[in-house]
């Protein structure tokens, strides 16, 4: 982990737990107060789309058309509880989030050394994106409302499971290398698990794999990949070599 890693790319995208962010603080901030809103939620926003949507996903994956709002919020916390990352799920806790991040109830977390090199990275030319179970809508209120104020402005495309797909299958990077019009030599994957460097790799992205002691993968590790302690022992830049002038 001493020498600097390199990489002349055009985008970085981003994983949030255990990489950007603390996953203790999903687990033990986030997922209490999303638990303590599904049954309010349910009750008060039953005429939101997003939220009929999800209903009849959790419907669909219970095998129970016909499931009530009481069935479905026990659902919920049962996925919750046993970290199942069901879409309807990870959809209703992001709209919670988005929520309480607006009311000023939460505030979320990144490590010390992210912000100022993403601000750096973003500065010279290089576009961040984030790729994260956490549905889209969760991190948009992650990032907009860090400890440093607003991030979103630094970001330019949001990905979850829904719109790419499985984080650990390789379509799902290919989903997303189409998505934001970048060649898939061209972008760098940032995360703790190594599944999913595996799957970012097989899809011919670079990829470095983020390890930060305490976290749930630290010991573990990320097989045979280059791996960082903190987003400082990477350099990313953008090379000017292909643009005609
Ligand atoms: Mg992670």
């Amino acid at each position: 982990m001493s020498l600097p890693l390199v990489f002349d790319v055009d985008a970085v995208v981003l994983d949030i737990e255990g990489t950007t962010s603390a996953t203790g603080y999903v687990v033990d901030v986030l997922y209490p107060y999303s638990r303590s809103r599904f049954g309010a939620l349910l009750a008060e926003r039953s005429d939101d789309p997003a939220v009929l949507r999800a209903v009849a996903q959790v419907r669909e994956l219970l095998g129970e058309p016909d499931a009530d709002a009481v069935r479905v919020e026990k659902a919920l916390d049962e996925w919750l509880d046993d970290d199942v990352k069901a879409t309807p799920l990870k959809t209703l806790q992001g709209l919670i989030w988005s929520e309480g991040f607006a009311r000023g109830d939460l505030v979320s977390h990144f490590y010390d050394d992210v912000v100022p090199v993403l601000r750096r990275w973003h500065g010279a030319g290089v576009r961040l994106h984030v790729y994260s179970s956490g549905s889209v809508a969760a991190q948009r209120a992650w990032f907009a409302s860090s400890p440093d104020g607003d991030l979103l402005p630094l970001v330019d495309g949001l990905y979850d499971t829904e719109n790419a797909g499985p984080k650990q299958e390789p379509a799902s990077y290919r989903r997303i290398a189409e998505a934001s019009g970048v060649a898939a030599g061209r972008l760098l994957f940032l995360s703790d698990r190594p599944g999913e460097l595996d799957a970012a790799r097989a899809a011919g992205w670079h990829a470095v794999g983020i390890r930060r002691p305490g976290e749930p993968y630290y010991e573990q590790g990320v097989g045979d990949h280059a791996q960082a302690g903190s987003f400082d022992e990477i350099s990313v830049s953008v090379s000017t070599s292909g643009s005609t002038t």
